[in-house]
């Protein structure tokens, strides 16, 4: 499936066509044209990645606490797709799925990926992250002039990022944040950390909330041993999160100021994600990483691009369609191995309509074409179908009452995954890395 290059060049008609055969022979081929887009094309790209963010927590997204004023006053401006979902419930699948436009079993570390496309078009590329799970071990600095994994959050990478992007402001750059401020331990400072939970005297604190969810979450040893956390250590659990988000927004207050310091608004497209959401005992347990349900998959999706009004997508939209967008956006060919579909079309308003989203996680398999969100796991063999439109929170399976629509679903998403040509990347193995990286995955709970 290539419907991303076909919207690309028709994106592109009104340049030459000369070069139309080029772009066909080659995954990634030079624009001979960017310098006459610069006064009417988007030049540059800046990316936020907010790990772990569940859309229904954030503002515009009809959260009642004030997690993210920044951000909601930023979306103003901006087009808002209601309803984006992640292609896996962990960082590096869905990061990877993202970035490659790409199913998470048919993306690798050494596919072509979005930085990659970006640098070999001239454009000058950085990223400051978290590391972790999307570390340049694991292959996602391909295409980076510069890769920072820091474990400071926005408040130690924001200034390094706006160093960078002063020194490069008159080149074509791309930029990639990404950070883990939302992501456990929920260990916010500051006014944050009791911003929603004032008068909370219990278990859950800073420090200790991580080894209580994997305790709920029964790994590390705690297999079959039931615990479980009493409802006002849960509220805390959910404060903590909030109070974490609230952090992260507060950060994205001095990137603002300093788009609009640069004059960036003008000429860059902006872009804020999640690659998962997180679960808060909606499905009887916590984190990500282990479902494929609503909570785990539906992230904030936000855009903000010069000639372009602010709207509000409620058709359904996978992120995989992301990076075929962005290029579209930046007048740059999409490559043939991306398997998404460039969203220009929604956010032009030629196209309509929702879009059929994939997930994996591991053995779990997913295909969502509302209303109909379909699960399977390929060691169980459990089936599970859903209604969203009568059954929005996932909570009655009828598989055993809707077996034709069960079986076509499955037969959907058999013949999509068998069209990724990419072999299964196994999933992080512990052995395999350094100490260091190891440091870094148990200080984000990934491992004790
Ligand atoms: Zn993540």
């Amino acid at each position: 499936m290539s419907l991303g290059f076909g919207f690309a060049l028709l994106a592109l008609g009104a340049l030459s066509t000369a070069c139309t055969s080029e772009r066909e022979s080659s995954p990634v081929s030079k624009p001979k044209a960017t310098e006459t887009l610069a006064s009417t094309q988007p030049m540059n790209l800046v990316m936020i990645g907010l790990d772990t963010l569940r859309a229904d927590h954030v503002g515009l997204y009809g959260y009642e606490r004030p997690t993210t004023p920044n951000l909601d006053r930023f979306a103003e401006a901006s087009v808002v797709f209601e309803r984006a979902y992640s292609q896996a419930s962990s960082t590096r699948p869905s990061h990877q799925s993202m970035f490659q436009s790409r199913p998470p079993s048919a993306a690798a570390a050494n596919y072509l990926a979005l930085a990659e496309v970006l640098l070999e078009n001239g454009f000058r590329t950085a990223a400051f992250t978290g590391g972790g799970n999307i570390s340049s071990r694991l292959g996602f600095a391909r295409g980076f002039e510069r890769y920072e994994e820091r474990d400071t959050g926005l408040a130690g990478t924001l200034p390094m990022a706006a160093a960078w992007l002063r020194e490069h402001r008159d080149e074509r750059f791309f930029l990639f944040l990404h950070t883990y401020d939302i992501h456990l331990p929920y260990d916010p400072p500051e006014p944050y950390a009791s911003m929603f939970s004032e008068n909370y005297e219990g278990v859950v604190t800073g420090p200790k909330t991580r080894s209580l969810l994997r305790r709920v979450r029964e790994l590390d040893g705690f297999e079959g041993k039931s615990f479980d956390l009493e409802t006002n250590d849960r509220e805390r659990v959910v404060a903590l999160y909030d109070g974490g988000i609230r952090y992260a927004d507060n950060q994205l207050a001095h990137l603002f100021r300093l788009a609009e310091e640069l004059d960036l608004y003008r000429d860059t497209v902006f872009v804020f994600f999640s690659d998962h959401g997180e679960e808060f005992w909606d499905h009887g347990t916590t984190i990500h990483s282990h479902s494929l349900y609503q909570e785990q998959l539906h992230v904030p999706l936000i855009l903000r691009t010069p000639k372009r009004d602010s709207k509000r997508i409620a058709d359904r939209v996978p992120l995989m369609d992301l990076s075929p967008t962005l290029l579209e956006l930046l007048a740059l060919p999409v490559p043939s191995a991306f398997e998404g579909e460039s969203l220009v079309g929604l956010i032009d308003g030629s196209d309509t309509g929702d879009r059929i989203a994939i997930a994996e996680q591991r053995a779990l398999k997913s295909w969502f074409e509302y209303p109909w969100k379909f699960i399977r796991s390929t060691d169980t063999g459990r089936v599970e179908l859903y209604d969203l439109e009568k059954d929005p929170l996932e909570q009655n399976n009828v598989a055993d009452t809707h077996p034709d629509i069960a079986i076509t679903l499955s037969d959907r998403l058999n013949a999509r995954l068998a069209e990724g040509s990419g072999d299964a990347v196994p999933e992080l193995e512990p052995g395999i890395v350094d100490p260091e990286h190891l440091e870094r995955l148990r200080a984000l709970g990934y491992i004790e």
